[in-house]
């Protein structure tokens, strides 16, 4: 079977070329006489794969000295914890804005610590359709940080901009969005994300963290989601994800090697737009989300019929457009395109889109 347009959103597709590199390298890498699977994590070998890791994204995404980067396990869901563990001996406040599932489930974990903790701003009531809007003067002054799910990838939504948050740090789940297009990572405290939606195999979480945040972790945190010692360990406090990290070196170069972020996010912007363009222009399907919330990777859509939906996902499989299904909270339609989704994968989604409206007239 040759293989498909998959539109999962996460474990997702990587880019053909990693996956190339690393059946060539998969029994004997390079000179070692065995696999990346098979290595000690404190082999000279395996230390120059972590290092060249963190280099390649440095570079890729411009991270500032001061920031450390950190590759740990647990996946994103698992720093819902550690976020407010090491954030909160700040001020011993912490303000979240509830944009969607993840959100919400960070907020929920901030609160099951019995911190004080307070959601600023919701989309809730609007079935998260939209980024909620929020001014400066709606943060808690004294707030140890303000956390954010920067690309809500079940919804399809993602912030049009960075908050302003003034000296207040911005932490940001960005799971699903990290390395699409440039950010300032220097707007940010902390960045985190899984890596299995657009860096790496599931198994991986990357953390960005500035420095001087890793002084106020509580003295009762479990020393596995210690952030300070983890940088201190070079993440290897404990065996890290090996391969997982491997295969994100890759990644990181293989969009070096295509000219970066700018046309990592000139590509994705196209995609986007192709799907967008279509979904605009015609009344068969409806996209729920704000136009001015619109996600670049994730984008949803409905007939407005439960039975076609399911149709339309079924048939779409058998034509090799795979994963189309919206998530089980919220039905309808999702495709997630990150950037290992080729253009002509996008294309061909459209061309059944429209063929499928055809073919299936609503009642
Ligand atoms: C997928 C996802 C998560 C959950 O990630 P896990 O690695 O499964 O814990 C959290 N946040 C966002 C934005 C995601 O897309």
């Amino acid at each position: 079977m040759n293989r498909v347009y998959n539109f999962s959103a996460g474990p997702s597709m990587l880019p053909l070329p990693v996956l190339e590199k690393a059946a060539s390298e998969l029994v004997n890498y390079g000179e070692s006489g065995m696999s990346v699977m098979e290595m000690s994590h404190r082999s000279p070998v395996y230390d120059a794969i972590i290092k060249n890791a963190e280099a390649k994204l440095r570079e890729l995404m411009n991270i500032p000295d001061n920031y450390k980067v950190l590759f740990l396990q647990g996946g994103a869901s698992t720093q819902f914890s550690a976020v407010p563990l090491n954030l909160i001996g700040r001020t011993g406040k912490a303000d979240y804005i509830v944009s969607g599932q993840f959100s919400g489930k960070a907020f929920k974990e901030a609160q099951k610590m019995g911190y004080d903790v307070k959601c600023i701003a919701t989309s809730k009531d609007t079935n998260f359709d939209r980024i909620p809007t929020v001014t400066k003067d709606m943060i808690r002054g004294d707030t140890a940080y303000l956390h954010i799910c920067f690309n809500n990838t079940i919804y399809g939504t993602k912030y049009p901009e960075i908050p302003d948050t003034g000296d207040v740090p911005l932490v940001a789940d960005m799971s699903s969005c990290i390395i699409s297009e440039p950010v300032d990572v220097s707007k940010f405290g902390v960045i985190y994300a899984g890596a299995q939606k657009n860096m790496a195999p599931a198994g991986l979480t990357v953390v960005i963290v500035r420095d001087d945040l890793l002084e106020y972790c509580d003295p009762k945190a479990p020393t596995m989601l210690e952030w300070k010692t983890m940088a201190e360990n070079g993440s290897m406090y404990n065996t890290p994800p090996c391969y997982p990290i491997y295969i994100a070196g890759l990644v990181y170069e293989w969009i070096l090697g295509i000219g970066g972020l700018e046309e990592m996010k000139r590509r994705n912007v196209e995609k986007a737009e192709l799907l967008y363009n279509y979904l605009d222009s015609q009344s068969y399907y409806i996209a729920p989300v704000l136009k001015s919330s619109r996600s670049m990777m994730n984008v949803t859509f409905v007939t407005g019929d439960a039975e076609l939906d399911s149709k339309f996902a079924k048939d779409a499989s058998k034509a090799g457009l795979v994963n189309l299904k919206g998530h089980r909270s919220v039905g309808g339609m999702r495709a997630s395109i990150y950037n290992a989704m080729p253009k002509e994968g996008v294309a061909a989604l459209v061309k059944f889109m429209d063929e499928f409206a055809k073919a299936n007239p609503k009642a």
